[in-house]
């Protein structure tokens, strides 16, 4: 089964959020003090979350990213991730952490099932990493780069939020993971969710960031794969990893657009900078998979042609990535 939404865009890729709490306060994506905590009704049972990702996935749904908040604090994700990757037709299942927990948890997420580890990591610098991420740690996240390899998984994709002045420096020094390591970095322009006055001051356009590698290696076009996400790909020639640029800001891949999300709450949204969504919750408690399907396929059928948060006045209500799940 395939779903299109009313532009033709195939849409085969859900982003499920388990949860909006985090053990990071990165800079960019919630204040310091973290978010309001949920009340436990208010975030979805596991129960509820299987029955959208079943549902979303009878409907043509491939792929499923588990993200947050920090998917690996949530108590109970190991057995939930089993029950996920064993749904019959999802092809492929992906999770993003911050890496923290991963040196512990790496070997117990692969055997549960999932395919594809996505490891946000802003500096290679420890007081750098520290500052963007209020205090966290980077040792401990690069071991958890070196477990996740060891309990079998490919080298976890790197995802670097590009920010001037703060670790824009460090362009090169991650392109060459690609080289040394064999991760795949992809580089995100900043985008901004919280419009903090003069946002713009820490967007560097993708561009840019390639012209920046490009100065300094030769970079060849990489194709994308059956289940790429918004990057573009290139590769330094030899490397095991690639080098992607992910322009949300500068240029947008709406047109290219595969993806649905729902939150831990149950909120769905057809596009992360839309300010219509659509709570679940009614057709989860108590369930009614009929209505559930016609509410994910309404989903589907409204999602935007495109946004347009390059523009100072675009009018998206403020959040924190957390909430939505990036
Ligand atoms: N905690 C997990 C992590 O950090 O990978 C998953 C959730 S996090 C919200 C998902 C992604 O959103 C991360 O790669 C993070 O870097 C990205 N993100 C958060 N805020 C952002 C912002 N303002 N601009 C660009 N990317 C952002
Ligand atoms: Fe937490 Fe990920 Fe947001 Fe950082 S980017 S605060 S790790 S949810």
């Amino acid at each position: 089964m395939q779903l299109t939404d009313s532009l033709g865009r195939t849409i085969n890729y859900l982003r499920l959020s388990v949860t909006d709490r985090c053990n990071l306060r990165c800079s960019y994506c919630m204040p310091a003090e973290g978010v309001v905590k949920k009340g436990h009704d208010t975030v979805l049972r596991y129960e509820e979350l299987l029955l959208i990702a079943e549902t979303a996935v009878g409907l043509g749904i491939e792929k499923i990213r588990i993200t947050g908040g920090e998917p690996l604090v949530r108590a109970g994700i190991i057995p939930f991730l089993s029950r996920l990757a064993g749904i019959d037709g999802l092809r492929h299942l992906a999770l993003s952490t911050n890496g923290l927990l991963l040196e512990r948890m790496a070997a117990e997420l692969y055997a549960a099932g999932v395919q594809r580890l996505n490891v946000s990591l802003d500096s290679l610098n420890r007081e750098t990493f520290s500052a963007i991420t209020r205090g966290g740690d980077l040792a401990t996240v690069l071991k958890g780069l070196d477990a996740a390899e060891r309990a079998g998984f490919p080298p976890p994709k790197i995802n670097m939020v590009v920010m001037a002045g703060v670790n824009d420096g460090e362009i090169l020094a991650f392109a060459e993971l690609t080289r040394s390591r064999g991760n795949s970095v992809r580089f995100i322009e900043y985008m901004p969710v919280v419009k903090e006055e003069g946002w713009q001051r820490y967007c560097i356009p993708g561009m840019e960031i390639l012209k920046r590698i490009a100065a300094h290696h030769p970079l060849e076009h990489v194709d994308k794969g059956a289940f790429a996400g918004p990057s573009r790909d290139f590769r330094i020639p030899g490397a095991r990893g690639t080098i992607g640029i992910i322009t949300a800001v500068s240029s947008h891949f709406c047109e290219e657009c595969n993806r649905i999300r729902v939150t831990s709450t149950g909120q769905a949204k057809g596009c992360l900078f839309s300010n219509e969504k659509i709570d679940l919750k009614p057709y989860l408690r108590p369930s009614d998979p009929e209505q559930l399907v016609r509410v994910l396929q309404g989903i589907v059928m409204a999602k935007p042609e495109g946004h347009g948060i390059s523009r100072n006045g675009y009018g998206h209500k403020n959040f924190t990535m957390a909430q939505i799940g990036g």
